[in-house]
């Protein structure tokens, strides 16, 4: 059945003070397809209510934790109740909640790291397939439009065989124990409990990894990762570094870091071909630098028609002319808005649009999970390489 109104989203997390949730909430609206009509927004149920209230949503809608949701949602009739639902909590709660969800037959989209561990990931991929429900992952960094002309750059193969990738995350807000002063984003990345096995390299190293593994086409295979915890007390890497090797075999680094101090979001990427090579930096993201032997640096400049043409995707993935930065925000509603068309083919029983169906989806968080894992594995050997765990 073809549904002729807005999808109805709801949302576990982001509530009052929280970071990804209110981004989520802003991105997902930003094309006029989806609305917000529910959410369990906070572990502390009075808090929940309260972001219910400053978002003006029905009181009824504003649960206490998310199985009420569940449970209510469900016992309204269809087409009232919501059409997916955004996992915006820390990393511990993510399957428990999309678990559930998809078992009551929700779609999902989730925050990243995927998972808590490989065997959450793995039983998730698993439900997701028996469901048939639609699940994203909020990999936003390969929502970018330039990153998607990237993407196509590579597979078409203009840089010909890729020989070395080089991709770093450094951020400096962790380089003294901030954990210690009450503050909310840093209490739980901090936690064992709450984060997972990995600090930094769960957090932002996963980004870096997904955006190796989206750009290129290629699978990480073997890494020889060192990491290491410089604030005194604290209970998981602050920072990493690793060496990777991918399956054509080529050759990479990957660091991550959160304290790296006067980094904000460092992230940026270099893929060197036989041909050409290719730069692009996550805070300066409508620009894509693409370099050949003998010859000046082209800069291809987002919203272009050139750009368009060349990679469809990038072009679907831009609102607003050249010179008009976008950045964050419109790069998580890339990934709303692929995600949102490939629930409506969903609902309607069609086949998505190929274009469509270019969001991070349960396979890319359990890549990301297995990263981790392998990270942990061979920071803790004495071996140099570490072969990429199994799926
Ligand atoms: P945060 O601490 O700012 O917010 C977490 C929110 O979840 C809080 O409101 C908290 O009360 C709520 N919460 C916790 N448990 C809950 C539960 N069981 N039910 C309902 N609400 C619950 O955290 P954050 O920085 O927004 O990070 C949240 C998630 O988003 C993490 O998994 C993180 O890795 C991810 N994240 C992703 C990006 C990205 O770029 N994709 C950026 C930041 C954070």
């Amino acid at each position: 059945m073809k549904i002729n109104r807005k999808l109805k989203m709801g949302m576990v997390g982001g509530g009052p003070g929280a970071f990804i949730g209110e981004v989520h909430r802003k991105a997902s609206r930003m094309d006029g397809q989806i609305e917000l009509v529910a959410g369990a927004f906070d572990i502390d149920p009075e808090k929940s209510k309260q972001m219910g209230k400053q978002l003006y949503l029905d009181p009824k809608r504003t649960y206490g934790t998310y199985k009420e949701m569940i449970d209510a949602e469900l016992s309204l009739p269809e087409g009232e109740r919501i059409d997916f639902v955004s996992v915006t909590t820390p990393n511990n709660w993510h399957f428990p909640i999309a678990r559930d969800f998809l078992k009551a037959g929700f779609n999902v989209m989730c925050e990243k790291p995927m998972t808590f561990n490989v065997k959450e990931a793995k039983d998730l991929q698993k439900l997701v397939k028996k469901t048939g429900k639609v699940f994203g992952l909020m990999h936003n960094y390969t929502g970018y439009p330039m990153v998607k002309l990237a993407r196509d750059l590579a597979r078409a193969g203009d840089l010909g065989e890729i020989r070395k990738i080089v991709v770093q995350y450094p951020q400096g807000w962790l380089a003294t124990a901030l954990e210690k002063t009450g503050h909310m984003q840093a209490s739980w990345r901090t936690d064992p409990k709450q984060s997972g096995g990995a600090g930094c390299m769960g957090d932002i190293g996963t980004h870096a990894e997904n955006l190796s593994e989206y750009i290129t086409g290629l699978k990480i295979t073997q890494l020889c990762a060192d990491l290491t915890i410089f604030v005194k007390g604290r209970r998981l890497d602050d920072d990493g570094n690793c060496l990777l090797r991918f399956n054509n075999g080529a050759r990479g680094i990957l660091h991550a870091s959160q304290i790296s101090i006067g980094e904000e979001n460092n992230l940026a990427i270099w893929v060197y071909g036989e041909k050409k090579s290719l730069e692009w930096h996550q805070e300066h993201p409508n620009y894509l630098y693409v370099k050949e032997p003998d010859g000046p640096v082209q800069v291809w400049r987002r919203g272009n028609g050139y750009v368009a043409a060349k990679s469809p995707a990038a072009g679907r993935a831009t609102r607003l002319p050249s010179g008009h930065p976008e950045a964050f925000f419109e790069a998580f509603a890339n990934i709303y808005c692929n995600f949102a068309d490939t629930v409506r083919a969903h609902i309607a029983g069609e086949t998505p649009d190929e274009l469509a169906l270019d969001f991070p989806k349960v396979e890319d968080g359990l890549r990301g999970m297995l990263f981790i894992d392998t990270v942990l594995a061979s920071a803790k050997s004495k071996q140099k390489w570490t072969p990429f765990k199994k799926g």
